[in-house]
């Protein structure tokens, strides 16, 4: 131990006559905060405070790095495409729209740090498609190559102010965590607003007081999305007059919004059917189009019409679509991305020695079962784990070394991989 330092515990020396030494910097004694570590002169600090000053260091270390690994290259929105094409299948238009849009937003953060006279305007997104297509995916894929912070929020649970549910400022919250509450870190992030079409105003409100979920949600997150000083409480909750709040400048935080719309196919194509009344059988083509055709004309029109206010889709200027996911692609869900639900069995089999192989016409029934269902991808894990379940139940108990197949026959039920004593190894 080097000369003048020393611990006051242990009964080393002078620990008995520094029983009373006190944290130079807390100033609570030995008693309270345990050992303490002695500097020259008479000086010491606790535990308690050398985790503080770590912290502060670490913060310190982190906004620094941060700021620097942030400019020092922008990826091109090619190099963003090529992250996300390594986990979402298809939905390619979406793809394109993102990578241009958060690369426009690290140039738009590089302009407000060079204070230069143009400034960019923030691109808000909204994402429009039906469920278990990609939507989150895309965010949270977008998130992993990012390196500003990035939170995902949920829009059902919020309510206007005074009412029971949350605050729209504790979406901010969520960014600050995931910053680790540096402020600055979290005022250049990404905020990523799920079912956003469920806080539409509800046209028919039946109850005669307020539309609790719907406008006013609307009005508190217009402010957000455009630009304002919001104050969030640290705890999260509801926010309450005594409170300290924490204050976050929302001007350079990029929303990225997706909702299902429920619908909106026939506010679009009821639009469409209008248009082309008097151009033959036109009319009769847009009531036959796919649902991915049809939301690939969305229009901000229709999403007002749909229940949104104009100004909050104002703020969102731009919108994308994604289509849902037909059995093909559903197929390569299964085995495509990098950690595609058959990659992550292989791994859970690999690691009792065993060789695990799905046949093309297993994927395909997989793939069927889970397009009926009408859950896009989110119904593969299900069904992929209710096959599974005996085979990773008696797994453990087989000889090691052996390949397992499975087939059409088994996803549909009609066989069973351990019918047969011992399982038998199939060749592809
Ligand atoms: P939503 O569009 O409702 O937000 P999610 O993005 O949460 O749907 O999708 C649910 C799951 O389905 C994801 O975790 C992912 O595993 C899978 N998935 C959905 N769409 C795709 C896609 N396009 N490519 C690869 N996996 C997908």
């Amino acid at each position: 131990m080097p000369s003048g330092r020393d611990f006051t515990s242990g009964g080393r020396r002078g620990a008995a006559s520094k029983k009373n030494a006190f944290c130079s910097f807390c100033r609570k004694s030995y008693r309270d905060v345990g050992p303490l570590v002695e500097g020259p002169g008479d000086v010491y600090i606790c535990g308690e405070c050398i985790e503080l000053c770590q912290s502060i260091l670490d913060q310190e270390r982190k906004r620094r790095g941060a700021s620097k690994t942030l400019f020092a290259k922008i990826p091109s929105p090619r190099e963003i495409m090529a992250e996300l094409d390594e986990y979402v299948i298809g939905q390619e238009s979406a793809k394109r729209v993102l990578s241009v849009a958060v690369h426009s937003h690290y140039k738009r953060l590089m302009a407000a740090e060079e204070e230069s006279d143009v400034e960019i305007d923030k691109s808000n997104i909204l994402l429009v498609g039906p469920t278990g297509c990609g939507k989150t995916l895309l965010a949270r894929t977008l998130a992993r190559s990012l390196n500003v912070p990035f939170a995902i929020g949920d829009a059902t649970t919020l309510t206007e102010a005074g009412y029971v549910g949350e605050d729209v400022e504790n979406l901010l919250l969520k960014l600050l965590h995931a910053a680790d509450f540096d402020i600055e870190a979290a005022q250049r992030g990404v905020l990523y607003i799920d079912e956003i079409d469920k806080i539409g105003k509800t046209s028919q409100n039946v109850s005669i007081t307020r539309d609790v979920s719907g406008e006013g949600v609307q009005q508190a997150l217009l402010k957000m999305l455009e630009g304002t000083t919001a104050n969030v409480p640290p705890q999260g909750g509801r926010k309450h007059p005594e409170q300290q709040y924490i204050q976050i400048d929302t001007t350079n935080i990029l929303f990225i919004c997706g909702g299902t719309f429920d619908g909106i196919e026939d506010v679009i194509k009821k639009r469409l059917g209008k248009r082309s009344i008097g151009f033959g059988s036109a009319g009769e083509s847009a009531s036959d189009m796919s649902l991915g055709e049809t939301l690939s004309h969305v229009t901000a029109d229709d999403i007002i019409e749909f229940g949104l206010i104009p100004e909050l889709v104002g703020r969102l200027p731009v919108h994308t679509h994604l289509k849902p996911l037909e059995a093909d692609s559903l197929v390569r869900v299964l085995q495509e991305p990098k950690n595609a639900l058959i990659k992550q069995y292989q791994h859970l089999f690999a690691m009792e020695e065993a060789d695990l192989k799905f046949t093309d016409t297993a994927l395909t029934a997989i793939a069927r079962k889970a397009a009926e269902r009408e859950t896009g991808a989110r119904g593969l894990r299900s069904i992929i784990e209710t096959v599974m379940l005996d085979i990773m139940f008696e797994l453990p108990d087989q000889p090691r070394g052996n390949r397992y197949v499975i087939t059409d026959d088994i996803v549909e039920g009609r066989e069973k991989l351990f019918s047969t004593d011992p399982p038998e190894a199939k060749s592809a």
